[in-house]
């Protein structure tokens, strides 16, 4: 119904009109109850569950072991505990390890997608409680989860941080507290997506800092950075860096997806 329609001729608003605008608010209310939730990757209606339909979830790769034990990228057999890839001894980052519960593939995109821009904060519990199942090991002995922070810039137009919603619901499971704030982006850069891994690494230089009030609460201990997405792993590493510098013992990353390129050898 148009809004003219809530106006007689004369131009007056209508007695009627706040009761047909309050009834209007109500069906909308009644609908959004009705209707089921959808599938965040394929739409599809949920009917009585949540998270992902049975199809998708089916459709997405897990990372199990093996893998290298710095990087967490899968090998294709088992080389014995503690191997390592060739990326991790040729360029091995400023972080230690890095674990993800999934492989970023189209199923995992959508569900990032959905809950980054889709305003789908219901997915939170689930992706994080796959990811604390994913970096059991890190957060064992680690002392605080460190969502990446977003520039709050960035952060004001998204309304919230998808690092901080998945550190929240990590931290709940395995009971290790969140550090807010001891991180922060003091330089808003451009998004990531299209650019070499040089590219990436020069976009995020000295994008990251622990401002001096809070140099107490890293130094000396053990973190895990926490984000939805590992690509180059330039981000994670530019923010490892700053958090070494401020004093931090030991640094680990723990991301809901990752890129992995498909041959992968241990040496
Ligand atoms: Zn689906």
């Amino acid at each position: 119904m148009s809004e003219l329609n809530t106006l007689p001729e004369h131009g007056a608003p209508s007695p009627f009109a706040h009761v047909r605008e309050g009834l209007r608010t109500a069906l909308r209310q009644a609908l959004d109850v009705a209707l089921p939730p959808l599938c965040p990757c394929c739409r599809e209606p949920l009917g009585d569950g949540v998270g992902l339909c049975a199809g998708c979830w089916s459709k997405l790769s897990f990372i199990e072991p093996p893998y290298c034990a710095r990087l967490g990228i899968p090998f294709t057999y088992d080389p014995g505990p503690g191997l390592l890839s060739m990326e991790a001894i040729a360029a091995p980052p400023a972080y230690d390890r890095a674990r993800a519960a999934v492989r970023y593939d189209d199923i995992a995109r959508a569900l990032v997608l959905g809950f980054k821009y889709g305003d789908r904060l219901d997915l939170a519990p689930m992706m994080g409680r796959w990811m604390a199942r994913a970096g059991r090991e890190l957060t064992a002995d680690a002392d605080a989860l460190l969502p990446v922070p977003l520039h709050w810039r960035r952060l004001w137009a998204r309304r919230f941080n998808q690092s901080a919603a998945l550190a929240g619901a990590i931290s709940e499971i395995c009971g290790v507290p969140e550090l807010h704030d001891a991180l922060k982006r003091v330089r808003a850069t451009p998004q990531q997506v299209g650019l070499s891994k040089p590219e990436r690494a020069d976009n995020v230089q000295g994008a990251f800092r622990v401002p001096a009030d809070h140099k107490a609460e890293i130094a000396g201990r053990r973190l895990v950075l926490i984000d939805d997405v590992l690509t180059s792993g330039a981000t994670v590493d530019t923010c490892a860096r700053a958090l070494l510098r401020a004093g931090a013992a030991h640094v680990d990353v723990l991301v809901f997806a990752r890129v992995v390129v498909p041959v992968r050898s241990p040496i």
